[in-house]
């Protein structure tokens, strides 16, 4: 008889305009569940963990940072049309700042940091996760709460299945 084959929840993680700091703070985490985590959940996407990437039929993605870009905003369309779930992670995601200051600088600082503006090809306004695509859960903070973090995903472990 063959053994059954254990389930796992298909997750990302992405990091888009921002410091890391949550990308750190999960990677502690990591340190601490891996016993419970990695029989439970396979990293498609975790540049932080891996080179290997595959967006594709995730079941969640955790996205941290503001979108700066179109191609930004692009890669974010792309993650949202594979993943069931979406978690905008920290606030700059959640809410856009501390990442969005530019967004309110007076005028005549506008204009000194334009032409960084169009050497990297940044978009003109920095967005938050929500501006692009819809999120289904927020984990807040700068960096994110860890306890939300941990409580999120142990909804998504049992809502797909993982975990009775
Ligand atoms: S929310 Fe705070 S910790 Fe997270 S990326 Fe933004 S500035 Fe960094």
């Amino acid at each position: 008889m063959r053994d059954s084959i254990q389930k796992k929840l298909r997750v990302g993680w992405f990091s888009f305009s921002c410091c890391e700091d949550s990308t750190i703070l999960f990677t502690e985490l990591l340190n601490e569940h891996y016993k419970e985590w990695l029989p439970r959940i396979e990293f498609c996407s975790a540049i932080v963990l891996q080179k290997k990437s595959e967006i594709k039929n995730l079941d969640v993605a955790f996205i941290e940072g503001a979108i700066t870009s179109k191609k930004q905003e692009e890669q974010l369309l792309l993650i949202r049309k594979e993943a069931k779930k979406l978690v905008a992670i920290g606030a700059c995601a959640c809410v856009g700042m501390p990442s969005m200051q530019r967004n309110l600088f007076p005028e005549e600082l506008k204009k000194e940091i334009e032409e960084l503006i169009i050497r990297f090809q940044y978009a003109e306004r920095v967005k938050k996760v929500s501006d692009v695509v819809p999120v289904d859960a927020n984990v807040p903070g700068c960096p994110m709460d860890e306890k939300v973090f941990v409580s999120v995903l142990d909804t998504y472990l049992k809502e797909f299945g993982i975990v009775g």
